[in-house]
């Protein structure tokens, strides 16, 4: 396949208010946001900056997003790669591609780098051998092992990686120093859900009679990627129906096409 580098974001638009509850994980960011805008007000007293922290959680409940409203908080570039790109590159080019996203993250610090699904890279070495194990994934955690070890606490460079399995991860990768700050980013309850629906009905024409409370309540279990993803939905079917707004029975509609892609997928699963 091919490579591509990292992306990059220089000028991050992504701020808190774009981020539906979460309150508990958006203030324990806070602390790395503060981290990042005056990092002398924590060296000044001997204090070492942590360098990285693990974002834990299931599909689409707003890891990536929390880690690039970290940035734009934050008024600091953004690096990110993603673990899953690396599982299948060719000898070498994981290793040094993580040594040019550090490098580079170094060059325009203060900064954030977000590894998305790094289990994919971090899964414990040795225990996924019975294919003759990856090399090349192996090559890419130590690199990454490397990197981390080699920032001073004044590189200010913060790494934000997201799973949704930290129990697979290489013990290697959560110890001092390195990831060894966990946190939590749930699927949202009922209010969670309302505040997520708020936010992503915001570019919708929407027709007085949406009622957000008895949409929360009929999506249990819906992560805001599944909510987002209903508001678009609801407004595609509105304008099939030629409709001039998006209506109420047009997002319970939405919700059954989605709750039946649901039900399909895990069948297929199971
Ligand atoms: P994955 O583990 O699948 O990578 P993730 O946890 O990183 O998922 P995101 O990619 O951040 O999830 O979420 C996907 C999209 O879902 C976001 O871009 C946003 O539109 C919406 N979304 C998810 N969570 C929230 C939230 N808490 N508030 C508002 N929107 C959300």
């Amino acid at each position: 396949s091919k490579a591509k580098l990292f992306d990059q974001d220089q000028k991050v638009k992504t701020s808190f208010k774009d981020v539906a509850g979460l309150e508990g994980a958006k203030e324990e960011v806070q602390e790395i946001v503060d981290f990042l805008k005056s990092p002398d007000k924590y060296t000044s007293l001997g204090g070492k900056i942590p360098k990285g922290a693990l974002l834990v959680g299931p599909p689409g409940t707003g890891k990536t997003l929390l880690a690039k409203a970290v940035a734009g908080e934050a008024h600091v570039p953004f690096f990110s790669l993603s673990g899953s790109d690396f599982v299948e590159m060719f000898v070498g080019v994981g290793a040094s591609r993580v040594r040019d996203l550090f490098k580079q993250a170094q060059q325009k610090a203060p900064s954030i780098i977000f590894i998305d699904e790094i289990d994919a890279v971090g899964r414990s070495r040795g225990k996924n051998n019975i294919t003759g194990g990856n090399d090349e994934r192996e090559n890419t955690l130590n690199q990454l092992l490397t990197e981390m070890d080699g920032f001073g606490t004044d590189t200010n460079v913060i790494v934000l990686a997201a799973t949704n399995r930290a129990d697979v991860l290489d013990k290697a990768l959560l110890r001092a120093g390195r990831f060894d700050r966990q946190i939590y980013v749930d699927l949202p309850d009922l209010n969670e859900r309302a505040a997520i629906f708020k936010v992503h009905i915001k570019p919708l024409k929407l027709s007085k009679d949406v009622d957000i409370d008895f949409l929360s309540q009929q999506t249990p279990g819906f992560s805001g990627a599944d909510i987002a993803n209903l508001c678009n939905e609801a407004a595609l079917i509105a304008a099939r129906k030629s409709k001039k707004a998006v209506h109420h029975q047009d997002f319970l509609d939405a919700v059954d096409r989605i709750v039946g892609g649901l039900e399909k997928k895990n069948k297929i699963i199971a």
